[in-house]
């Protein structure tokens, strides 16, 4: 048993062998910050940085659109994993469940969509409660749980476009600032998603900041199984010439980061309260 605990052994283990101080990420006493800021310095910057393309996440990092997926989650992972007994079972088996799935969202935050399925797929086949043959793929549930993310996300970019929301309901504090900020500096600016790129696509530019993105907008294509934000971010390195020091890095999930140091990138983790959209989130602080 405990085969979805088998996923998170394995992604603990890539993260603590490509990670910076680990030591650093799980202890705040030892954090410094740029005198009168929120912005903590982890590694001193080198001196021969010559920076010429940035690579941006987009959830959590620029938009908040997709803020409380976690919930979404829960109740997609609560109906595949119940079927039809999600009205059958008593509340202490529905409590039991419900808490099982809290705790693999909370242990699994941060990783590849494709890779949580996984973790689905294997909680489904250990609960028992769907017949063996209707158990789906992951990348089947995958599709379930996007679909269902949209709904939330075309209703929020929907009250945008009708006056409802403004911009800063849906972006990080700063966030359209600072692309504003990098492109009158003259870089170069890659958006990178794990999300379906025309998504990506269609949601930056539904937050009017699309063209920012003078070298492009990259997404995920088709139903690529893997790790779909680190073939995007390996895609932009490789078509863009980034190395090293002409490149940074700026996002709130450790993919961004692991990849952005694997090349000797300068990496800004951005541990985004996607809420209060400022200020530190705390358990993206330890991830990243
Ligand atoms: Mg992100």
């Amino acid at each position: 048993m405990g085969n979805s605990s088998s996923v998170i052994a394995q992604l603990e283990e890539e993260r603590s062998t490509l990670m910076g101080d680990l030591e650093l990420a799980e202890d705040t006493r030892k954090a410094r910050y740029i005198k009168e800021s929120e912005i903590e310095i982890a590694e001193e910057l080198p001196s021969d940085l010559d920076i010429q393309n940035v690579i941006l996440d987009h959830d959590g990092t620029i938009s908040t659109l997709r803020e409380g997926w976690e919930i979404v989650m829960h109740q997609v992972m609560m109906e595949v994993i119940c079927g039809s007994n999600l009205d059958k079972l008593t509340t202490d088996e529905y409590n039991l469940i419900s808490k099982k799935c809290e705790k693999f969202i909370d242990d699994t935050t941060g990783i590849q969509t494709i890779i949580q399925m996984q973790g689905l797929r294997e909680l489904v086949l250990e609960e028992g409660l769907v017949p063996k043959e209707k158990v789906k793929t992951a990348a089947e549930y995958k599709a379930i749980y996007l679909d269902r993310l949209m709904v939330s996300v075309n209703d929020r970019i929907k009250r945008f476009e009708r006056g409802e929301r403004n911009i800063y309901d849906f972006t990080i504090q700063g966030a359209t600032e600072l692309l504003k900020a990098l492109r009158d500096r003259g870089l170069i600016l890659y958006l990178a998603s794990g999300t379906d790129e025309e998504n990506v696509v269609f949601e930056a530019n539904a937050l009017g900041y699309g063209d920012a993105f003078n070298g492009g907008i990259r997404g995920s294509k088709g139903n690529e199984i893997g790790d779909a934000k680190k073939i995007v971010i390996d895609r932009i390195i490789d078509e863009g010439n980034c190395v090293g020091n002409n490149l940074m890095v700026i996002g709130d999930g450790p993919v961004e980061i692991i990849e952005g140091r694997k090349v000797g990138a300068l990496c800004i983790g951005v541990a985004s309260d996607e809420i209060r959209r400022h200020g530190i989130n705390y358990s993206k602080r330890t991830q990243g």
